[in-house]
């Protein structure tokens, strides 16, 4: 059973369900052998990378969220000023949010102030509470706490199918403060950026600016390897990405990919997937072909360049298509 980082709860067939229902018990009997993997995996100390002076990355799988990989499928992290500590993104799970709080102190001793969440999908924000002693900010895109309680039921069940028992006390913790259009958050002598973006991944992405390192991080505006999963707007990601283009970063932690890439190259693979995406979906239209048309062949060609492309091709391409069809 997989954690996907764009489900949405009314695009799930009855026998979808079904099936997932039933892989859900395969891996549950396969559970003794992935949970000492994900034993192994949380004694281990939290393998974190310093990619700009005070801005550590952990990397998240090119995978689905397992039990081995304790969901950690995104990449999270956290940076520190002279004062205050500002984590990003939380993990897949409580116990990985835990790992993430033992490697920033094992950095730092400053006051953890901020978790920033970069938007809502469930390998970003499911390790929200082991933060819960720093009574900490949490911050977000104001769609956020609509968006959340929209999905909260739906990710924690698939959370729990997903992890079994590994799952426990990973819960949904709304914002606290709200970002709408731009913000900043002072570390201490390191002002961090914040933006808020109209529809694009999702309909309440974050990204941050790190001015002090000249350092994007971009949450799941931005993927690399992995192919992107549309649960916003294709054309408002599309116009995202330009956007974006124009912050004066010298590189960018992607949502999923590698810890950092020099930026913007590393937009190029993710423009021209969606462009393309955007130019096939557009053609079957044009002849009055169907949806179903569209998703057997809009960017076929891109196949075998991504991960778990044919996990979510379909789905975009689904997706793009009601969206474009009314243009
Ligand atoms: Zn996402």
């Amino acid at each position: 059973m997989r954690n996907r980082c764009v489900p949405a709860a009314d695009r799930h067939t009855t026998s979808r369900r079904a099936l997932c229902r039933g892989l859900g018990a395969v891996l549950l009997c396969c559970l003794p052998g992935l949970r000492a993997q994900a034993a192994l995996l949380r004694d281990r100390p939290l393998d974190v990378a310093e990619v700009a002076a005070g801005l550590f990355v952990s990397q998240g799988a090119q995978a689905e969220a397992t039990p081995a990989n304790l969901g950690a499928i995104a990449n999270t992290g956290f940076i520190f000023g002279r004062e205050r500590v500002a984590v990003i993104d939380s993990g897949g799970c409580r116990i990985w949010g835990e790992r993430l709080r033992e490697a920033i102190r094992r950095h730092t001793n400053l006051p953890i102030a901020y978790l920033i969440q970069t938007h809502m999908h469930p390998d970003h924000v499911f390790g929200a509470a082991a933060f819960l002693p720093d009574k900490l900010e949490i911050i977000g895109h104001r769609n956020l706490p609509a968006a959340l309680a929209r999905r909260e039921a739906y990710y924690s069940r698939r959370l729990r199918q997903a992890l079994g028992d590994l799952a426990a006390g990973s819960v949904i913790m709304p914002p606290t403060r709200l970002v709408d259009g731009v913000a900043e958050i002072d570390l201490g002598g390191r002002v961090l950026e914040l933006k808020a973006h109209p529809p694009a991944h999702t309909d309440n992405d974050l990204s941050i600016f790190d001015r002090a390192t000249s350092t994007l991080w971009a949450g799941d505006l931005l993927f690399m390897e992995r192919v992107p999963a549309l649960d916003g707007s294709l054309l408002g990601w599309l116009a995202a990405m330009e956007e974006l283009r124009r912050v004066p970063a010298a590189r960018v932690v992607p949502g999923h990919g590698p810890r950092a890439a020099a930026w913007p190259d590393a937009l190029a693979d993710q423009q021209r997937y969606l462009g393309l995406l955007r130019d096939d979906i557009r053609t079957v239209l044009r002849r009055g072909g169907t949806m179903e048309e569209a998703m057997e062949t809009a960017a076929r060609s891109e196949s075998g360049r991504w991960t778990l492309f044919d996990d979510y091709n379909l789905r975009n391409a689904a997706a793009a298509f009601h969206e474009l069809e009314w243009e």
